[in-house]
């Protein structure tokens, strides 16, 4: 008999002979650490820049300060209908005025996010000009919409420059789409230059996405916008919550025009039930206190340089400028075996592959955290 599933479990297999196979990793957190098969390891692989997430004393803080009535796990509707909780509009409220911006939009997740304004803004005469390394919800959002993309080499602005030059007469807007903090790389796009280029056509956008930068950037920790003093200079300022804000969600600051619109035209936004209050309210105390974390902004920078420096002097080609520092190791099942001997002296890495990052860069991406002492990345430099 013909087995249906067949197809895929060929696909499976090819997965498996070129080491690009994936599994559900199922770890037990304790802290900064993980265990598993018994081991203890420092998770060098989280995305809990500020290391929130695991503060217990910042949990304790939120709880106890807290109703049970406030405590909802179900808004039990979408935003449109009766999902709207007070404390949506007082995050939002929160979010414009620490950015003095003239409103902010909060969705489910930056996948929500990144899949939903493009399609919602864009129409077949506009034209989307996208990093090449762009996060895949982006790109997912460019799929979905009507527009025509061209994506432009890793931050070459020239190359960028030539393409405006090009279509600006042919479109009736473009949209300029970048990182801030690049997901694999750990490098930085200078939001400044973008802002010049866009300037210099009255039908260019610039849409930017701070999932790496917020909380961790900026003398506010507002993201590289605020370090780069472009916040105003930027049509779509995009973060999100999961990471650095240890909660989860997403957010747009943006003008009142442009958020009017969304609310009537993002699918992603309208179409899917709101976030449970409770999450809003405990991202609202985190944004809240965000300005006062500078110390852990400091710890975070100092430990990253450090990682860097140590990269730079063993040879490795390191771009990055942030807290995001991989190591390029190239072929997938090297890679595999250099995170297992990681693994095997505690540090909790793992390897990126492709299609996450391109044929033949398969690497380890050490994530830091301000959890993440001196003495352990000195530790960790020491092995590798
Ligand atoms: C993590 C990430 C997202 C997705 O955000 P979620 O809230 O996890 O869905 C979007 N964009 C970038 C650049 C990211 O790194």
């Amino acid at each position: 008999m013909n087995d249906i599933c067949q197809s895929y479990k060929d696909e499976l297999q090819r997965l498996e002979a070129s080491g690009n196979l994936r599994k559900l990793p199922s770890v037990v957190h304790d802290g900064k650490w993980v265990i598993d098969g018994g081991r203890k390891m420092l998770n060098l692989s989280s995305n809990d820049y500020l290391g929130l997430s695991t503060d217990k004393a910042l949990r304790q803080e939120f709880i106890s300060n807290r109703m049970t009535e406030e405590c909802l796990f179900s808004s039990s509707s979408s935003r449109l209908l009766t999902g709207n909780y007070t404390i949506y509009d007082r995050l939002e409220t929160l979010l414009a005025d620490l950015f003095g911006a003239e409103s902010a939009l909060v969705f489910c997740s930056g996948y929500h996010m990144n899949t939903g304004i493009l399609p919602a803004v864009t129409d077949s005469t506009t034209l989307i000009l996208a990093d090449k390394l762009v996060h895949a919800s982006i790109i997912d959002g460019i799929r979905l919409s009507q527009a025509q993309c061209v994506r432009y080499r890793h931050q070459d602005y020239k190359q960028l420059e030539m393409l405006l030059q090009k279509h600006k007469d042919n479109f009736s807007r473009i949209i300029i789409v970048t990182e801030s903090i690049f997901s694999m790389d750990g490098d930085i796009a200078p939001l400044y230059k973008l802002v010049d280029l866009k300037k210099m056509y009255p039908n260019v956008m610039l849409y930017v996405d701070e999932a790496h930068a917020i909380g961790v950037r900026g003398d506010n920790g507002l993201g590289i916008a605020e370090e780069q003093g472009c916040i105003h200079d930027i049509d779509f300022l995009c973060g999100t919550f999961g990471k650095a804000l240890s909660s989860v969600g997403a957010y747009v600051i943006c003008r009142k025009a442009i958020r009017e619109f969304l609310v009537n035209r993002m699918r992603t936004l309208i179409f899917t039930t709101a976030l449970p209050p409770v999450n809003v309210a405990w991202t609202y105390f985190i944004v809240e206190h965000l300005s006062q974390m500078k110390e852990r902004r400091n710890a975070l920078n100092l430990v990253s340089s450090r990682l860097r420096d140590a990269l730079r002097v063993k040879g490795c080609d390191v771009a990055s400028e942030s807290h995001i520092v991989p190591m390029i190791v190239g072929k997938s099942s090297d890679t595999i075996l250099k995170a297992e001997e990681m693994q095997r002296k505690g540090f909790y890495v793992l390897p990126v592959r492709p299609p996450t990052v391109p044929e033949g860069t398969s690497r380890l991406r050490f994530s830091l955290t301000a959890a993440v002492s001196e003495e352990e990345v000195g530790r960790l430099i020491e092995v590798l």
